[in-house]
This record gives structure tokens, C-alpha cells and sequence, in this order.
């Protein structure tokens, strides 16, 4: 069985307007994740495929759990821009609910034209192409619609990749954006050849000791709030040295205060390495839109994750986001 596209007449578009470009740039998120990564190398890998320069470029680099993935050859840093071993013609925002979310290597594409794909539903639509659906259970499954428009194979190095989008979006498909539409794509890219067992392997079988002990320090720090509906953890920039671990690290970490029976919301307060500032992620289980308590801050995201960074010492910025949570009675979205 194929699955059916969802609908729209921007996979045409970006396709004629792909067709006439040779140098492609495509851009991921900061701190990128499995969605923005692994739709990133397959979108990269199938551009070459049709004879074409293109190249993922990151402000950060992957997190090594990513390490497994085939195309990193076509992965590069500002550098490599600056160098001139890339001249874009066009860029593609994957998973970037608005243009800043590149970061800093946004200014290697400005004033070029840009394609939008994304899955957010606060995407600002800021592309020339904008091909946002928030029905899409990952950026991941917007790109292999894509690719099948284009007419362009999915060889196992690319639905390998695609594979790591969707199973990383969806929780390792146990979200509320698993939809009967996720299950078919990742059907077709298992038949494609990805692996299902050795990407679980990978992804959540193994783990490094610096990451476990991070976690053992974290979860020191639990913490419940408003009667037992909030949880939070923190992650100091101490505990992170100590462990020798990298901040890439703490993902994952916020899963285990949500983990708690009764608990609505959670929160990971991470410090950045020289304190100035705390990457806030924030998880519900079912009721409370997490992305607008995230946007009220300045930052984003689904209304079961989402996450800012606020500036300020730890006290500070934690006093200001439970404040925040407090009303949120006022944020529930059912
Ligand atoms: P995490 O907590 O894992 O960093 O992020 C969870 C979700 O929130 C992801 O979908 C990510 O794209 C989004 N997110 C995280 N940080 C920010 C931010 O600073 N701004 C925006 N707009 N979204 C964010
Ligand atoms: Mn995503």
C-alpha cells in the first residue's frame, strides 16, 4: 500500500523550484534533534542523488547518539560557507518554526530564497515555500512526501534517516502525533531498509556513563510544585562537568519527572556552561499546551514539548517560569 500525501500543492512547488538549482543549503535547528537531523542527511543525501551540491549546516554539532547515521559527509559547519566551498542559491528551514531557530548561521543565507518545511503549528510561515502540516508526526514525514513527489528513491541510507525523524518526534511512536499516517510512512521506510531494532539499539539501548550519572545527579534535584501536578529537575553547569558529559547529554532527562503519577507538566532547568543563562524544556502528559507557556517566554514548540532559554541565574529563571506555570489554568487546551 502507498501511503497518501497530505494534500497540497507545495511539494509541486519546491520540486520546480529544486529543479532549477544547483547549490542547495539546507538548515537545521540549534541543538538539533532526531527530527531536524535526521530529515536534514536524508534531504542531503537524495539532493546529491539527483547530481546536486547540497549540504545540512548547523551552528551546533550532532549529538553523537546520531553518530550511526549515513550522510555526515554532507554535514557542515560556517566554516565550510565561509571557506566558499558552498555558494547557496536557495536554503531549506527544516523544522524551524521561524528563521532565527537556525541561529547564527542564518546570516549565510540571507536574502536567498527560502523553503519552509515544518510541522509546528506556530510556524511563522516566513519562507517564499511553505510547506507546514502540523498533521505531520515529524519534519521527517513532510520530506519523504517530498521525495516521492520528486520522484526521487528511497534508498536505505535515506530511509534510515527519515526512520530516526519520525521514531525520535513521536517518543519512539508513543506521543499523541503517532497517527495511523506515521505508522504507514515508517511501514514504507522499513520496507525502504531501515532497521527498526538496530535504530532502537542505538537511540535507546545504549548509553553513555557520563549521561547515566548526569541523570543520577539530576534527579536529586526533583522537585514536585502546585500540590504534585509539576515536577522539575536541574541540570547545573557543575553537574554536567563533573560527569564529563556534554550538554547534549540531558535529553531525556525531563522524561523521568513526567514519569510520575499525577504529574502534569514537567520541567528540566538546564544552565548554560558559563551560567548566564538556563535552556528551559518543558513536557505534559495530556492537558496543558507546554508551547504557549514556552511562547509567553519567547521561545516555542508542540503543545506537549516545548522549550526557551531565558536569560538570568537558575533561581531567577525557574522563580520566573513557575510563576508563569501558575496560572495555568489558563493555558489548558481541552
Ligand atoms: P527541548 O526541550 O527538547 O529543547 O525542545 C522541545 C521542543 O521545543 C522542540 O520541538 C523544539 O523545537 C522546541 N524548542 C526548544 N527550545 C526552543 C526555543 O528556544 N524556541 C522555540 N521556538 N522552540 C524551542
Ligand atoms: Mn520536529
Amino acid at each position: 500500500m502507498v501511503t497518501r500525501a497530505p494534500c497540497r500543492q507545495e511539494f509541486e512547488q519546491i520540486a520546480g523550484l529544486l529543479a532549477k538549482c544547483t547549490n542547495v543549503v539546507i538548515l537545521e535547528h540549534e541543538k538539533p534533534d532526531g527530527d531536524s537531523i535526521g530529515s536534514g542527511l536524508a534531504f542531503a543525501l537524495a539532493l546529491s542523488f539527483l547530481g546536486k551540491k547540497a549540504a545540512l549546516l548547523s551552528q551546533d554539532p550532532h549529538p553523537g547518539i546520531y553518530d550511526f547515521l549515513p550522510g555526515s559527509h554532507l554535514h557542515i559547519t560556517a566554516a565550510s560557507v565561509e571557506a566558499g566551498d558552498l555558494v547557496p542559491e536557495l536554503a531549506v528551514f527544516l523544522d524551524c518554526t521561524g528563521p532565527e531557530r537556525a541561529g547564527t548561521v542564518l546570516e549565510h543565507v540571507k536574502g536567498k530564497t527560502s523553503i519552509n518545511i515544518d510541522h509546528h503549528v506556530s510556524n511563522s510561515m516566513f519562507g517564499h515555500i511553505n510547506l507546514v502540516d502540523p498533521d505531520a508526526s515529524a519534519t521527517g514525514e513532510l520530506v519523504f512526501f517530498l521525495l516521492r513527489v520528486m520522484g526521487i528513491p528511497i534508498t536505505r541510507d535515506i530511509a534510515t534517516c527519515l526512520y530516526v525523524a519520525l521514531v525520535t518526534d513521536t517518543g519512539g511512536f508513543r506521543y499523541q502525533n503517532t497517527t495511523p499516517r506515521a505508522f504507514h510512512v515508517a511501514a514504507e521506510l522499513i520496507d525502504a531498509g531501515a532497521n527498526p531494532s538496530q535504530v532502537a539499539d542505538y537511540l535507546y539501548e545504549t548509553k553513555t556513563l557520563s549521561s547515566v550519572v548526569l541523570l543520577r545527579d539530576a534527579l536529586h534535584t526533583l522537585t514536585l510544585h502546585s500540590g504534585g501536578k509539576v515536577a522539575s529537575v536541574d541540570v547545573t553547569s557543575e553537574m554536567v562537568k563533573n560527569a564529563g558529559a556534554l550538554f547534549e547529554e540531558t535529553e531525556g532527562i525531563i522524561d523521568y519527572p513526567r514519569s510520575i503519577a499525577g504529574v502534569e507538566v514537567s520541567l528540566c532547568f538546564k544552565e548554560n556552561e558559563d551560567r548566564s543563562g538556563v535552556h528551559v524544556s518543558l513536557r505534559s502528559r495530556s492537558r496543558v499546551d507546554v508551547s504557549k507557556i514556552a511562547a509567553s517566554l519567547g521561545g516555542g514548540g508542540h503543545p506537549r514539548a516545548a522549550g526557551v532559554f531565558i536569560q538570568g541565574s537558575l533561581d531567577e529563571v525557574k522563580g520566573m517560569v513557575l510563576e508563569v506555570l501558575g496560572e495555568s489554568e489558563s493555558w489548558t487546551d481541552s
